[in-house]
């Protein structure tokens, strides 16, 4: 995606050859404006999966989500990663190794809001190694529905996650594909 590609490339600072820091439009302040055209991407991909559903984390997946929720006319679920006072029963969780964190913690959504008819979209600001992600698809499998696919709005193509996802059988869209973070300059994927 042209627009994504350069906004990374103007604004995306190289924390290090393995950590991107898009907090000028994504995981801080947010430009709205890309993010529709990141939900009217993601909707394009998707538009003939027949999906119910969108599952997210919070917070950065939050907001591509909701523009992909409101281009397919789909309601948005984010995972909770912490607890809450009021997600208290009914839930399904999930462990997941945070790749900036490098914990563990359980992501959680109730089951009030899932069940075995929907077909599920799932979208995440990064991919890395792909356990975010993983971590999602398990909550929707918990719920006995469909994985569909999952969208990705930053990939990083030189971390495993991609291939997991693919080996696992998900079908995997990410909007810019990251193929090298080395020598401080974004390089991107042409194939
Ligand atoms: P994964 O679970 O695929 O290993 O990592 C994906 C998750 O880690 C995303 O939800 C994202 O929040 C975070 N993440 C991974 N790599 C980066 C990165 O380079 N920059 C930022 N800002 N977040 C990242």
């Amino acid at each position: 995606m042209h627009a994504l590609e350069q906004k990374i490339l103007n604004e995306g600072i190289v924390l290090s050859d393995k950590v991107l820091k898009v907090d000028a439009f994504l995981n801080h302040q947010i430009d709205p404006v890309l993010m529709q055209q990141i939900g009217k991407e993601f909707a394009a991909r998707f538009k003939d999966a027949g999906i119910t559903k969108i599952i997210t984390i919070e917070a950065s997946g939050i907001a591509p989500a909701v523009m992909a929720g409101l281009e397919l006319g789909v309601p948005v679920i984010f995972a909770r990663k912490y607890q809450s006072l009021t997600l208290k029963d009914d839930l399904y969780r999930s462990k997941v190794f945070s790749f900036t964190k490098q914990t563990e913690s359980t992501i959680a959504i109730s089951n009030k809001h899932l069940n075995s008819h929907d077909k599920a979209l799932v979208i995440d600001d990064f991919l890395a190694n792909g356990q975010a992600a993983l971590g999602l698809a398990d909550l929707i499998h918990q719920a006995n529905a469909e994985v569909v696919g999952i969208g990705i709005v930053i990939e990083k193509s030189f971390q495993s996650g991609r291939q997991l996802l693919l080996d696992k059988g998900y079908r995997v869209e990410s909007l810019a594909r990251v193929q090298s973070l080395e020598n401080g300059t974004v390089t991107f994927c042409r194939d």
